[in-house]
Formats: structure tokens, sequence, C-alpha cells
């Protein structure tokens, strides 16, 4: 054995573990089928200007532990995300908050706020939602979810929303006060100069392959490590044995355009079906650039297909149970670990993963 660890996947539960196993004289080999490292929260520099390569990447938390841990590799500038909704020629601020409620109704106070909606719930005579759109309509009332949240909702996940889990939508917060900032956690930022300069910092005690699919040369690399951190698709790395579970991809256009300003904001939702994009974000804007240029980004919701990137999870009932299968035989194995989103099978964000990587690390590291 070469190896420690063969670690699958270089984003960022990956790389969290490769550089906590180095710091404890662990050797690890770190693949990514990619040609290059950091998953999905890959930056890259364009007319001097930060591109989130695979959509916008906010980080946000309210755990002490996980901000300063990755304190420790960036310094994090004051971005704050405060969507726009755009609804034809209409904005809205996002998430629902007092400023949509006047947008939408005209209502200044909260009582008002609150009335309307009461009202609306109502009407639509739901007591114990079963469904995401019934859990939309008792959190925001039938007009916003109308506006914001159907079709937004049935391009990003290609199901009615009648079909779609509730917590999906619980993500977002409601608030009675005129507040924009898109999340409630204590800690928010963009780390200045990139993500993927925090990966670099994370993998420069490990050897890195990039362009190496793990399924093509699953028989030599599983010889080349004591244990295996899989990073990757758990129903693939059980060559689907009891059936696939459904993921969500997206299709991301950038574009360069010579204008110091294209639409005034990080992130712009656009929340028509009609329109086949869900948001465009302007990168320059995660970091306050002064660039003569910009770079923008549409991102179309794709429905997935083998071969392409499994962007989301998709967490409903059904995948939920099959994914519990395959837990099943993970739990069965001694020397192989899974994490991170696909691993995992959870819908989850950056601070999610940092929490999970550090508690796998101190699991099989430290205990
Ligand atoms: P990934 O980043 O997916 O890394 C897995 C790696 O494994 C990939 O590089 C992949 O190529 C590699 N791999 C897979 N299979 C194989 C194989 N067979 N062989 C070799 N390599 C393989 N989180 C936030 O906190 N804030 C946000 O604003 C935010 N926005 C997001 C927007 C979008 C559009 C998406 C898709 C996600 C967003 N997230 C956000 C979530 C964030 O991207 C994830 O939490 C995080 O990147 C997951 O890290 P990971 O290591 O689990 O997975
Ligand atoms: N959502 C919506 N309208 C919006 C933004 C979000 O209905 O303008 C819903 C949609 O169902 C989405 C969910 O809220 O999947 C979570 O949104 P979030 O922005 O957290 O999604 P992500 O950034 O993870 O894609």
């Amino acid at each position: 054995m070469k190896y420690d660890y063969l670690i699958v996947g270089s984003g960022l539960f990956g790389s969290i573990f490769a550089y906590e196993a180095t710091k404890r004289n662990k050797k690890c080999l770190v693949i990514d089928k990619r040609s290059h490292i950091g998953g999905n929260i890959y930056t890259k520099e364009v007319e001097g200007i930060q591109v989130h390569e695979y959509g916008a990447h906010i980080f946000h938390t309210s755990n002490q532990e996980v901000w300063d841990y990755i304190n420790q590799f960036a310094t994090f500038n004051r971005y704050t995300n405060s969507p726009i909704a755009r609804y034809g020629n209409e904005i809205y601020n996002m998430p629902f908050n007092m400023n949509t409620f006047n947008k939408m109704w005209g209502v200044i106070t909260p009582q008002e706020a609150k009335a309307k909606i009461e009202a609306q719930i109502q009407e639509a005579g739901i007591t114990e939602p079963k469904n995401l759109e019934e859990q939309a309509i008792s959190l925001v009332g039938q007009d916003i979810y109308e506006k914001l949240v159907k079709g937004y909702t049935q391009k990003q996940w290609g199901k009615p929303c009648t079909e779609l889990p509730p917590f999906i939508i619980k993500r977002l917060p409601v608030r009675f006060t005129y507040d924009n900032n898109y999340f409630n956690d204590l800690y928010q930022g963009i780390p200045i100069g990139g993500y993927t300069q925090i990966i670099e910092k994370m993998l420069s005690g490990s050897e890195v392959r990039l362009n190496c699919d793990f399924f093509e040369h699953r028989e030599t690399l599983t010889k080349e490590a004591d244990k295996i951190v899989f990073t990757g698709m758990i129903d693939q790395y059980y060559d689907y044995c009891y059936g696939t579970l459904e993921y969500r991809s997206l299709r991301f256009e950038t574009e360069v355009l010579d204008m110091d300003n294209y639409q005034g904001n990080a992130v712009v939702n656009y929340n028509e079906y009609e329109v086949p994009y869900t948001r465009i974000i302007e990168h320059k804007h995660f970091e306050f650039g002064t660039q003569p240029k910009t770079v923008i980004t549409r991102e179309y919701p794709v429905t997935w297909k083998a071969g392409m990137e499994p962007y989301y999870p998709m967490n409903d009932e059904k995948n939920n149970t099959l994914y519990q299968k395959y837990l099943r035989l993970a739990a069965e194995e001694n020397n192989v670990i899974f994490g991170g989103r696909l691993g995992l099978y959870q819908y989850f964000d950056m601070h999610h993963v940092i929490a999970k990587a550090l508690e796998c690390v101190k699991k099989e590291l430290i205990d």
C-alpha cells in the first residue's frame, strides 16, 4: 500500500479530509474526474473577476467552529446576499420580507402583511401543508406563491410544486421586517481571492490526480490505499444495485460583457416559468468589483441523465428511502467512508459539508 487514504473527489469534503489527514502524517492520494480541484466551489479569475464556475456560492453559517475553521484559509469580505426576483418587469426583494409584501400588496405594517397572508391561507383552506405548494402558500400566501415560487420551483426541480417536499422552501426566511438579507446566519461573506485558493491550501500536502475517474481505474486505485474516502455518487459506487437515485443537473452559460454593470446586483432570479433560466449572476458584485468589464452566468436547470453533473440530490421520500438501502450497505464497510453532498445524498450547503467533514475527521483520525 502506497497511501493511507484514497480520496475520491477534490471538493470541499474530500479536501478537508485530506488536509486533516496529512496534518496527522497520513499519506493521501486525491483524485478528481474533473480537470480542476474544488468541485462545485471552484472559482476562476476572468477579467480580474472571480467567476463562480458552478453557480453563486455564498458562504454563511452560525456555527462558530465552522467559521473559525474556514477562516484559517481565507479572509472573507462583507458581502450580504440580497437577491432580486424578477417577474416580467416587476422587481421584488428576496427573501420574503416587508419589502416584498409592500411591493406585492401595498401593505406598510407587519400586522397588515400578516392579515393579508392569513386571509389567503384561509381561502386556500390549508391546515397541515403536505407538499411544497401548500407549504409556500401557508408561509407567504397565494399571490407570492403564484409569482415568486411556482414558476421558479417548477423550473428548478422539473416537477410541479404539488409533487415536491415542503422542506425545500423552508430554506428561505420569511420575515416581517424590512430586511433583505437572504440568510439568518451570524456570519456571511465571499472569500477574497476566490474559493480555489482555499482548496489549494487544503491539498498542498497531498498528491492530486486530475482527469481521473474512480470507476475507470477502480481496481488499481483501490489497491493503492488502505482506505477510501468517497465523495462521488453512492449509488454509482454500488453499481446502482438497488436502482438509480435521482439528481437535478444544471447548465451554466457564461459571458464576458463589454460594460461595467449589467444588472446592478449579484443575483437576479427569473421567476416566470417561461424564462428557461432560473437566475443570472453577475460575479463582480460578489466582491464589489470596479473592473471595466463584467462577467455574467445564466443558470438553466436540466433533467439529470447518466454522465451529467449531479448538482442537486432530489431528497423526496422515494429517493430518501432508496438512499437508506445504500446507507445500509455503506454501514457494513470497514475501509470506505462516504462523504459530501453526493456520498451522503443530501442537499448540503458548504457550512454543512465542513461540519460533516470535521465530524468524520474526529471519528476517523482523532477518537
Ligand atoms: P462536490 O463539490 O460535488 O465535490 C465532489 C467532487 O467529486 C467533484 O469534484 C467531482 O468531480 C468528484 N467526483 C465525483 N465522482 C467522481 C469519480 N467517480 N471519480 C473522481 N472524482 C469524482 N453552498 C453554500 O453554502 N452557499 C451557496 O450559495 C451555495 N450555492 C450553490 C449553488 C449551486 C448551483 C450548487 C450546485 C451548490 C451550491 N452550494 C452552496 C452547495 C455547495 O456547492 C456544496 O455544499 C459543496 O460544494 C459540496 O462539496 P462536496 O465536496 O460534498 O461535493
Ligand atoms: N425559491 C423560489 N423562488 C425564488 C428562490 C427560491 O421559489 O426566487 C425556492 C425554490 O424552490 C428553490 C428553494 O426556494 O429550490 C431554495 O432556494 P435557494 O436559493 O436556497 O436554492 P439554491 O441556491 O440551493 O439553488
